[in-house]
């Protein structure tokens, strides 16, 4: 891990939360947009797939070349290793285990737990960074029911992680309230074609990890639950475009 001792200039500052996927990776546009400081956290929890960790990389470069403002504000990177958390939260996607639906409604790629320990993890960084702002990709629209994506158990963590680092602490959800479509729509107002093209290139959804296929929505198995909604959403997105 690169040296965490320097803080970043504390104005207009935020950390992200950013997996490589297509919606951090909308949020890290958000964020530059919105922010004169912005740095990124990942977290290798023993996924089974690196490949979405290896899209992270590129998505940042990919920004940064495409967008020289926004690449001037961006700042380091960090990956912070949880596989010890990864050992305990095995699902889906961590282990080799189907993708199903679980008898308590939630799909078998729910990890338990998963962003309450990110955001605890990205607060710890933050505080150390001078950042009070984290930006996270959560939404509660079409997200496969997490509880841990609802906004009211974020609002709960916000108070949580303030109280606890005696320091405010600001959890910002751009996505919250957006469905697939919306978000690529999102894409298209921050940054144009230039970014709804990184995005559909370079960001990677696919639970089962494959980037074999190049789809008009980008890169993956074209049928599991992460793939489906990300066609939906593009199709649906593009629908509204050329409509
Ligand atoms: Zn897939």
């Amino acid at each position: 891990m690169t040296d965490i001792a320097t803080p970043a200039s504390p104005d207009r500052s935020a950390l992200v939360l950013f997996s490589g996927g297509q919606d951090s990776a909308t949020c890290l546009a958000w964020a530059l947009q919105h922010h004169d400081r912005v740095e990124t956290v990942g977290f290798d929890y023993g996924q089974r797939h690196h490949v979405e960790m290896a899209a992270r990389g590129r998505v940042r470069d990919g920004l940064a070349e495409a967008f020289p403002d926004w690449g001037n504000r961006l700042g380091e990177d960090f990956v912070v290793d949880l596989a010890g958390y990864g050992a305990i939260a095995e699902s889906a996607l961590t282990a080799d285990r189907a993708i199903e639906m679980q008898a308590n409604g939630l799909p078998s790629t729910f990890v338990p737990g998963r962003n309450l320990v990110f955001l605890t993890v990205a607060s710890a960084l933050a505080y150390r960074r001078g950042h009070t702002v984290l930006v996270g990709g959560m939404c509660e629209t079409d997200f496969s029911g997490y509880p841990d994506c609802r906004r009211a158990t974020l609002d709960a963590m916000q108070t949580t992680l303030g109280l606890g680092l005696d320091s405010p602490v600001e959890i910002a959800t751009p996505l919250m309230h957006l469905d697939k479509a919306a978000t690529w729509a999102l894409a298209d107002t921050l940054g144009g074609p230039d970014l709804t093209a990184l995005i559909e290139e370079e960001s990677h959804t696919c639970y089962r990890g494959e980037r074999g296929q190049r789809h008009d929505w980008g890169y993956g198995c074209g049928n599991c639950p992460a793939c489906e909604l990300r066609a939906r959403g593009h199709a649906a997105w593009k629908a509204t475009v050329s409509a």
